[in-house]
């Protein structure tokens, strides 16, 4: 018993060390819910694209950056572009173009489905 303790403890520490954070805040919503993800770059050998992501507000922007550059350094960027004004142009754009698609499919299916629920009710 006392054995399969130690092993459990053990376990869940290196669990831990090998799971770094990935959120960050987001600098536009201020969520912790910002992920930031590397695609290698075809063109360019020393480059990759920087992909970054919120949940909350649905921030999507991609860069290309040196290959050194870890999350921290694409935050970093990611950060500057918002107190300059750049990603509120970004996302403004993003969500003008999700609301009127979404508004469409919404219309398409309260017409289809609304009679024939009152049919089978009454
Ligand atoms: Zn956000």
């Amino acid at each position: 018993m006392a054995r399969r303790r130690k092993r459990r403890k053990k376990l869940s520490v290196v669990r831990r060390v090998k799971r770094p954070a990935r959120y960050f805040n987001c600098p536009v919503c201020h969520e912790p819910t910002l992920t930031i993800d590397f695609k290698k770059s075809d063109d360019k050998p020393a480059t990759k694209i920087a992909i970054v992501r919120c949940g909350s507000c649905g921030l999507n922007l991609t860069m290309e950056v040196p290959e050194v550059y870890e999350r921290v350094d694409v935050y970093g960027i990611v950060v500057d572009k918002a107190h300059s004004g750049e990603l509120e142009e970004a996302l403004e754009a993003a969500t003008a173009d999700e609301a009127s698609s979404e508004a469409e499919n919404v219309e398409e299916e309260e017409g289809a489905e609304l009679p024939t629920e009152e049919e089978v009710r009454y």
